[in-house]
């Protein structure tokens, strides 16, 4: 695994899932389904799970949602699910918490919008009731700051204090600056109402890559506060893919985060578990947590004629992650295992030598046979219609032999 300093920050006990405190990096989401349909929830926080989801979040924003959690928390239980289950408040947070103590109880944390939670009010007494909830049933808070409801009266008066300086910031370094102290100041006030400074984690999220860089990397200097990273409303499709990968990428990789979402846009009718992924293959790209077995493929050319080869690494990719609910039980570490299907011989053996198991396919005037590497070493070449099964076997063959019970009394 990469060696990348992790930022100190305490550990904050969410149900049972440890986020900071050099604790691994956990991977979270949030539903889209209405929280008050409880079996819709139901089923996708268990999608969300079974794809690698270790906190889930549920928008609690109605009485019907609130009086849902508790059922929602109670299934999920009944079909073996312990996934905490995080309550998304805004505007009428303080109420619901208090009206529906069962939600209160049955959800793993609150994340407190302090930009909406006092609106209209000269008082933070609503923020205030949040977090004596918090104190009354043990839980953790995210103090969620987020730059398209960020608290007016506290950006106004940063306008207005950096316009009396003889060389005022521009505008935008004085938002970044109000969402920075938005949080801690948030963080401060609930502190001061009782709640252990160990029961706090703080985000900051924007929608612009650099922009988000620049506000972590001021938060991350002033608090050690564990920090949910997330760039918000990153959009759909590859725009939100890369731009979510680009700015997390360099926090993490300067240690800042202990706890990331992908805030994608699904598609209609899409699949709301590739957040998930996305988090899993950004934390595996960089050497900070294995999920799932890697391949290695490699992009084809003029080399290769048909899209077999593409075919096949995506035949092998899908089965891997078919496997892995059923192989991450029986074979330790199978998470960290490369494979790789090649396209042709010019980096097809090269490549195939530093993986695992590796299989080099024969590309245009190649003859058609496919050598297979198993730890840097040739082992077999295939031929004929049967490349794909065979070369599965072969797979299922070495993950027992390496991480098996066998292999791990070898080990022992
Ligand atoms: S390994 Fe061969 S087929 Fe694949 S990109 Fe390189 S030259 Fe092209």
């Amino acid at each position: 695994m990469a060696k990348i300093e992790r930022r100190k920050t305490v550990a904050v006990d969410v149900g049972g899932v440890k986020v900071g405190g050099g604790h691994p990096i956990v991977v979270q989401s949030m539903t889209n389904t209405d929280t008050a349909d409880a079996a819709a929830t139901v089923n996708q926080v268990m999608e969300l799970a079974r794809a690698g989801s270790e906190i889930v979040r549920v928008t609690v924003n109605t009485e019907e949602a609130a009086r849902a959690v508790p059922r929602i928390v109670e299934t999920l239980g009944k079909f073996g699910f312990r996934t905490p289950i995080v309550g998304d408040f805004h505007y009428n947070g303080h109420i619901l918490l208090k009206k529906y103590p069962e939600c209160a109880k049955a959800l793993a944390k609150y994340r407190i919008n302090p930009g909406n939670v006092n609106i209209g009010r000269k008082t933070d007494e609503n923020f205030r009731t949040m977090i004596e909830c918090a104190i009354e049933y043990g839980k953790p808070v995210r103090i969620g700051v987020n730059w398209g409801s960020l608290d007016q009266a506290l950006l106004t008066r940063m306008m207005d204090e950096n316009a009396r300086l003889p060389e005022p910031l521009d505008a935008a370094e004085v938002t970044k600056r109000a969402i920075v102290a938005s949080a801690l100041e948030s963080a401060r006030m609930a502190e001061s109402y009782g709640l252990p400074h160990d029961r706090i984690v703080l985000s900051a999220k924007v929608s612009g890559v650099q922009d988000l860089i620049d506000v972590y990397r001021m938060l991350a200097a002033q608090c050690d506060y564990p920090l949910h990273l997330g760039l918000t409303e990153a959009g759909m499709g590859i725009k939100g893919i890369v731009a979510t990968t680009a700015a997390l990428s360099i926090l993490l990789q300067e240690g800042i985060g202990d706890t990331i979402r992908a805030s994608l846009t699904p598609a209609p009718n899409g699949d709301r578990t590739e957040e998930v992924l996305v988090c899993q293959q950004i934390l595996q790209s960089l050497g900070i947590r294995s999920f799932s077995p890697q391949v290695t493929a490699c992009p084809g050319c003029g080399r290769t004629t048909s899209t077999f080869f593409q075919e096949m690494a995506e035949q092998i990719q899908n089965y891997l992650r078919e496997q892995m609910p059923a192989w991450k039980e029986r074979y330790a570490g199978v998470e960290e295992m490369k494979v790789a299907v090649m396209g042709c011989v010019v980096n097809g053996p090269g490549e195939s030598k530093h993986a695992n198991i590796g299989i080099s396919l024969p590309g245009t005037f190649e003859e058609p046979k496919a050598p297979v590497y198993v730890d840097g070493k040739l082992v077999t070449t295939l031929r004929g219609e049967r490349i794909v099964e065979e070369f599965i076997s072969m797979l299922n063959d070495y993950v027992e032999r390496t991480y098996g019970a066998g292999a791990a009394a070898g080990r022992g």
